[in-house]
């Protein structure tokens, strides 16, 4: 099937809530712009010199999404487009964004990445340390980032209980936080569900899912 069959198919199995975005990662200009012409304005991207080249390459209504790690000295090559930021994991890291955000007169928006995988190489705060975060006064100061959900990843693993063990654990820290609400802070996306559990993922509560294969076809 071609992209924008594949586009049109998962899109009309969503409910009207949930968002798509578009997972780009390691796929060549052409093809998002196939994805763009069938309709798509939000793409994710996971490396920022990568995003850059094609937001250079791109129409500038698209709306980009970094969904991977972020180190902070990269920050600045992304704070004059990037909508939303979907991996961040420190306060170190939320102080830079404020920094750089700021230089441009701009509010971006951050999601925090929670830890809910066993496995330990996928990044991520654990309850405690989001809400530490939340409650610290250094953050409450930051005025040119908004957090405006939570992100998290479950497991690779074929055992789909999980899985959904992983996300509901992930809906219940969005849940309790949820009344945490400060001028910078107002959890409404909750960022979860990839190619392979993004049914499950909704099942369970996500408002935002970041599919790439399903749409541009395996790397
Ligand atoms: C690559 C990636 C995705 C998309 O994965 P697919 O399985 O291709 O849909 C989603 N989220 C993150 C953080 C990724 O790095």
């Amino acid at each position: 099937m071609s992209i924008t069959e594949n586009l049109t198919e998962i899109k009309s199995s969503l409910p009207p809530h949930v968002i798509l975005v578009a997972v780009s990662k390691t796929k060549p200009v052409a093809d998002l712009m196939e994805a763009y012409i069938a309709g798509q304005r939000i793409f994710g991207e996971n490396k920022i010199q990568e995003m850059t080249d094609k937001w250079e390459q791109m129409p500038k209504d698209i709306q980009w999404h970094m969904i991977g790690h972020v180190q902070s000295n990269k920050v600045k090559y992304m704070i004059q487009y990037v909508s939303l930021i979907h991996g961040v994991d420190s306060l170190k890291l939320l102080k830079e964004i404020n920094r750089l955000a700021a230089k441009w007169k701009r509010t971006v928006d951050c999601l925090l990445q929670i830890h809910i995988a066993e496995e330990d190489t996928k990044f991520g705060l654990d309850e405690q340390e989001l809400s530490e975060i939340l409650r610290s006064e250094e953050f409450k100061s930051f005025e040119n980032i908004r957090i405006v959900g939570l992100m998290g990843m479950a497991t690779f693993t074929e055992n789909q209980e999980q899985i959904k063990r992983e996300f509901l654990h992930l809906k219940s820290i969005f849940n309790q936080h949820q009344q945490l609400t400060t001028d910078n802070c107002q959890l409404t996306t909750l960022s979860m569900g990839m190619s392979g559990d993004y049914q499950l993922a909704i099942e369970c509560g996500s408002t935002m899912i970041r599919i790439g294969s399903s749409i541009f076809g395996s790397r």
